[in-house]
């Protein structure tokens, strides 16, 4: 690693479609933002690159559906997702844009760099196409029935019910989603990237030469490989995107997973005049940070357009994670099953460090994993409350209480506190160690043994018993408990930044470079330090409830709308139905039928007579809403002894999919007694 003298960090480019959520928190932005912070606090050269991907067809889909520009759409999200990035503290050096001048200008030159080389192959297919809108339909803009399950409205690429990757040829009845007509057969000119020839420069570059990359981001590559290349068509018949820099491709455009990854490139240009030493210079490492499904896109498809090109570096790791869960069940945008960052940092304002810690120590690194609302309320309190927050608060507060705020000289030294101060060192060691091979989660619990060291030693050598009569070891132990402190400032920088700053604050205590970490005498006797205020705060059940709550709820949500009503029932005739005598009434009184959860009495005026019905809407109504109300009552039906109560008739109601009972009644007030027919 050493032979390097910079290091260039991209993240890969969230789709501006829909706002970020605690799975790309976990598995992205949370660590590179971890070691970009890392490597500026050891003074390293090093930039972390950012963006939203805004091409592609769900981008142009959701405009249709909105009846927006693709341009709004983008606009939107992207300025949701930069500004909650930047609360959160994902410190980005530029956070930039797919739509931008310079992305198209550098995303054209590329292609027609490696045109120009003749490092494409053209071919013509047929594809489908809209005649009514002219134009070529990309895979999602068809919809057909999937040939695997027959469901009918699966896409030309997937079918949303059983899973099956489809081909838009393969669907039967195809149909345009945006005429709904049937789509015709036509030729269409694309270029394609021949992945096929780079075979046996991938099998020396990454299975050979990469041999200390994750386990899973390996393996995956190793299974790409093994499974046989393909060529990969690099344009689209698409009008949301970089235009085909070439003069017959007119509605044509860069393919989106083309065009993206070259927007770290021109994300670094917009940063610097001087991009070039970052992307070319053989002393530059360059780390791509991605989700597991970014894999091929970053450790195949990119390197071999880089490859093509031929100037520039190819990626010295890709630390792709595997993905967070929310509550056992799979994140998803479409179900709305996420945390989302903007509402969190709306709901948990000031707490943006502890999403950062509770991410990072259950990190999706070598598996998925599962975020809960528990563990999240367990690490603030157990952890950064009870043992981080708790040291320092009480080494601050002694410090005041004891010497006046200032710190004390150190005396003499026990054994036990001579192992303390050399744990200092062994703790900065497995830390650097763990940071240095992406193991984040690792790093984390290894700098936040520290604080558990800390918090130990005051609480074995109790200072306030022994403070009356030996005041000189007290001096010895809260200096100590200082430079642990000073020393925690550091190494817990890359995680907790925002938290950092504030112990900072208190201990009157300027920012230190990492080689500072280990030191015994960051603070020197007689240094002020400031009365602490609370690191961290504890986190209440009912928080935790209101947050599980909102889970329910919108579970709910997704069950009512995946359900499908009933089947009908057999034929009746219309005698049969003129059998019911249905008519409006008012309801004159109304109470609950006690020690029921259900029943309400009712008294209506049926215009025929006033009279008592028993119906089992207690749990949707309250009496004294219903008092006026005007229902509709079956007249005819045999009396029932309900409770003790005799009922006269029955209140329609329509029950929801969930069970959830709603009164029908006429949209106008009618005279009671009025038929239902
Ligand atoms: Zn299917």
């Amino acid at each position: 690693m050493s032979e390097f003298k910079r290091t260039l960090i991209t993240t890969a480019l969230p789709y501006a479609n829909g706002p970020i959520h605690i799975g790309h928190l976990a598995g992205v932005y949370v660590p590179a933002d971890i070691y970009a912070r890392y490597l500026r606090l050891k003074n390293e050269d090093v930039i972390l690159i950012g963006g939203s991907d805004e091409h592609g067809v769900p981008i142009t889909l959701k405009a249709n559906r909105e009846g927006v520009s693709p341009q709004n759409i983008v606009d939107r999200y992207h300025k949701m997702i930069r500004e909650s990035f930047e609360k959160l503290g994902i410190s980005f050096d530029v956070y930039s844009r797919t739509t931008t001048k310079i992305h198209h200008e550098t995303a054209s030159e590329f292609f027609k760099k490696l045109l120009g080389k003749g490092k494409f192959i053209e071919k013509t297919s047929e594809q489908y196409y809209d005649e009514e809108n002219r134009q070529f339909l990309a895979d999602r803009y068809i919809v057909g029935t999937c040939p695997k399950c027959g469901y009918e409205n699966a896409y030309g690429d997937q079918c949303e019910s059983c899973g099956s990757s489809l081909s838009p040829s393969e669907l039967i009845n195809p149909k345009s989603m945006i005429s709904g007509n049937k789509p015709v057969l036509k030729n269409t000119k694309h270029w394609y990237l021949p992945l096929d020839q780079y075979e046996s420069w991938l099998r020396e570059w990454i299975l050979e030469g990469h041999r200390e990359w994750k386990p899973n981001v390996y393996g995956q590559c190793k299974s790409w490989i093994d499974s046989g290349l393909q060529p990969r068509a690099v344009t689209r018949d698409l009008n949301w995107g970089v235009p085909v820099p070439v003069d017959d491709a007119e509605g044509k455009v860069l393919y989106v997973w083309f065009d993206a990854p070259i927007g770290y490139i021109s994300a670094t240009k917009e940063l610097t005049d001087d991009w070039e030493k970052y992307w070319k210079d053989k002393q530059t490492r360059m780390i791509h940070f991605i989700g597991k499904d970014n894999i091929v896109f970053h450790c195949i498809i990119f390197p071999c357009m880089l490859k093509a090109e031929g100037t520039y570096n190819l990626p010295d790791n890709v630390p792709a994670n595997e993905f967070l869960n929310l509550e056992n069940d799979k994140i998803s945008t479409s179900r709305n099953w996420a945390v989302w960052l903007h509402e969190y940092i709306e709901e948990f304002s000031g707490k943006e460090d502890v999403l950062k810690y509770v991410l990072t120590a259950n990190a999706p690194e070598t598996k998925d994993n599962d975020f809960t609302w528990k563990d999240f309320q367990n690490r603030n309190n157990n952890e950064l409350v009870a043992v981080l927050g708790n040291f320092v608060n009480r080494t601050i507060v002694l410090t005041n209480k004891y010497f006046g705020g200032e710190v004390p000289p150190r005396g003499e030294l026990s054994s036990y506190d001579k192992t303390t101060l050399k744990e200092i060192t062994r703790i900065k060691n497995e830390t650097e160690e763990s940071l240095d091979h992406f193991r984040f989660r690792e790093a984390q619990k290894n700098a936040m043994d520290l604080a558990r060291l800390g918090n130990k030693y005051l609480a074995d050598e109790e200072p306030w018993k022994i403070f009356k009569n030996n005041p000189d070891r007290v001096e010895t132990i809260i200096n100590i408990c200082m430079q642990i402190t000073a020393n925690l400032t550091i190494i817990l920088e890359p995680f907790l930044p925002f938290s950092m700053e504030k112990l900072r604050t208190f201990l009157n205590f300027e920012k230190q470079d990492w080689q500072k970490l280990g030191s015994h005498d960051l603070l020197t006797q007689g240094h002020k330090v400031k009365k602490p205020e609370l690191l961290f705060e504890k986190i209440e059940d009912k928080v935790i409830l209101a947050q599980l709550q909102k889970l329910l709820d919108i579970k709910k949500a997704n069950e009512l709308e995946g359900m499908t009503a009933k089947p009908v029932k057999k034929s009746i005739g219309l005698d049969n139905f003129g059998d019911m005598d249905i008519r409006t009434g008012t309801v004159l009184e109304a109470e609950k039928v006690v020690k029921t959860k259900k029943l309400l009495k009712l008294k209506i005026d049926t215009g025929i007579d006033k009279r008592i019905v028993v119906s089992g809407i207690a749990e949707y109504y309250k009496p004294e809403d219903l008092i006026g109300r005007q229902v509709s009552v079956i007249v005819n039906l045999e009396p029932k002894k309900l409770r003790g109560i005799e009922s006269h008739g029955m209140i329609l109601c329509a029950e929801n999919f969930d069970g959830t009972l709603s009164i029908v009644a006429p949209d106008q007030e009618v005279k009671n007694g009025s038929e239902i027919k």
